[in-house]
């Protein structure tokens, strides 16, 4: 049987782009790829890039302020400009799009803008009309917003809004505690926004190590935002211009704006999976095996709409290791163990990699190392912000097996210590390692003593030290 394909993508986002693009250049495959949006996908249009540059945007008067700590009187960042900045923004976004766009087709595949379904096995209908054919056809259409189902939710934002909107509210009500409330909180908070945050657990990040929590938590609060702990709206209504949220402890408030950031679901209506018989999962995931195919062997998913790790460089690995087993010869899968992630707050972020206190407690056998300190930059300009670095190792084999850092480019430190996890370091190969002097990351090689240990015999525990890093360690 010929196909018009070898391959048929469904979805132009990281995922799906990846896979379509080495299917192509690497191991010479006919690719087709649909989408019915813009090219690059949630990462790259409304998700990692441009809060990314967002955050970057609202960290200008945090420098301002640093830089009058040093010494520059009149440091001031000005006011912000949210037309300009918006237009820079949507050229960066056009550019990468751009750079999306042929990087499929330079690889010689061919895009169709419009909107796919599944008909069988081996065909997709397009949303002028058209049937297309394919040897494999591969799922990378990724998540949207979940919202959480309130009378009048449809009168708030969601993320995808954010880069978007008109101009930044005066006063903003953003739902949930998790990446995306904790990042838009941060941002929407830097840019001038009165922002209120209601979270409906006793603190933000669940699934994060405790500490980091905490800090987060206590972050939102330091830099301005109104944490509500233990608070959900249970309606929205309008309010002239704004909207009037009505909270579960029967308060009620006016915003100019409410954003809900409660968490984001596969992305598969419409596709025609049910109809197929493509089995899903009860949050509409697609299920797959470690090569990613689905229960039916010509249909395969990657990224998000397989809900495994939902993350931009995990669709990204799992594309590539699809073209590779499936076109390459080359049997691969991703190991979704120890994936490191970051959430950017502001000043500081939270970055993670592998066991939390909490697993490492459940756990046993476990010593936690911990350091707080004042990081000379920000102490010499006058703010008592704290670092974090905290170590899970186990107390035999002495392997690390978990690290989060709560400090300023928490993510560009825990990329670098994730290599050395990977790799199964352990303590005392972190102990071995000179430090780099003077730096947030020495910290890491330098801790001496556990401050805790967990269901481990002997020798008592001592206190997390807290110092200010502006001499070296004796
Ligand atoms: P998360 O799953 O991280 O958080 C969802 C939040 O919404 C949780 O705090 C959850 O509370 C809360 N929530 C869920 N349902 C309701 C409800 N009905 N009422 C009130 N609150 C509710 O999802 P996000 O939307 O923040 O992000 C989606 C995913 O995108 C992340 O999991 C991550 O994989 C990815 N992402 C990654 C980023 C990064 O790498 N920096 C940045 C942004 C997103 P509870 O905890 O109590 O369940």
């Amino acid at each position: 049987m010929t196909f018009d394909y070898d391959l048929f993508v469904i979805g132009g986002g990281s995922g799906g782009v990846r896979a379509g693009r080495i299917a192509a250049s690497e191991y010479g495959a006919k690719v087709g790829l649909a989408e019915e949006s813009r090219m690059g996908g949630t990462c790259v249009i409304r998700g990692c890039v441009p809060k990314k540059l967002m955050i970057f945007a609202a960290s200008a008067p945090d420098a301002a302020a640093e830089a009058q700590g040093y010494g520059w009187t009149g440091a001031d960042a000005g006011r912000f400009d949210w037309d300009v900045f918006r237009a820079r923004l949507d050229a960066e976004l056009t550019r990468l799009e751009g750079a999306y766009t042929r990087g499929l087709e330079s690889a010689g595949g061919t895009i169709y803008k419009q909107r796919a379904h599944l008909i069988d096995p081996h065909t997709v209908g397009l949303a002028d009309g058209q049937r297309i054919t394919a040897k494999h056809i591969l799922i990378a259409v990724g998540g949207r917003p979940h919202l959480p189902g309130i009378e009048g939710q449809e009168l708030g934002m969601i993320s995808d809004d954010l880069f978007t909107m008109d101009r930044v509210p005066g006063r903003v009500l953003v739902v949930g505690g998790g990446f995306i409330a904790c990042e838009f909180a941060t941002i929407l908070n830097g840019l001038g926004a009165e922002t209120v945050l209601a979270y409906r657990g006793d603190k933000v990040l669940r699934g994060f190590d405790r500490d980091g929590r905490d800090l987060v938590t206590a972050q939102l609060d330091e830099i301005g935002v109104d944490v509500r702990l233990g608070l959900s709206p249970l309606r929205l209504g309008k309010d002239g211009a704004g909207v009037r949220a009505h909270f579960n402890d029967g308060s009620a408030e006016s915003f100019d704006a409410v954003m809900f950031a409660t968490g984001r679901a596969p992305y598969i209506k419409g596709l025609g999976l049910a109809e197929l018989g493509v089995h899903c999962g009860p949050k509409g995931e697609i299920l797959v095996d470690k090569y990613s195919q689905t229960n039916i062997p010509s249909i395969f998913a990657v990224g998000d709409v397989t809900d495994r790790v939902n993350l931009t460089p995990v669709a990204i690995r799992e594309g590539h290791s699809f073209a590779d087993t499936v076109f390459g010869g080359q049997p691969r899968f991703v190991d979704h163990d120890l994936v490191a992630s970051a959430v950017y707050t502001r000043p500081h972020e939270l970055a993670s990699i592998g066991m939390t206190e909490d697993e490492a407690e459940a756990r046993g056998g476990v010593e936690i190392y911990d350091a707080r300190f004042r990081p000379m930059r920000s102490l010499f300009a006058g703010s008592d912000a704290r670092v974090m670095m905290k170590l899970v190792v186990d107390a035999e084999t002495c392997r690390v097996l978990g690290c989060h850092i709560f400090g300023p480019e928490a993510g560009e430190m825990i990329q670098l210590v994730a290599i050395a996890i990977g790799m199964g370091a352990t303590k005392a190969d972190l102990d071995r390692t000179i430090a780099v002097h003077p730096t947030l990351a020495e910290e890491l090689v330098t801790m001496r003593q556990p401050t805790r240990r967990h269901d481990v015999p002997e020798p008592p525990e001592h206190d997390a030290p807290e110092r200010d890093m502006a001499a070296p360690q004796l």
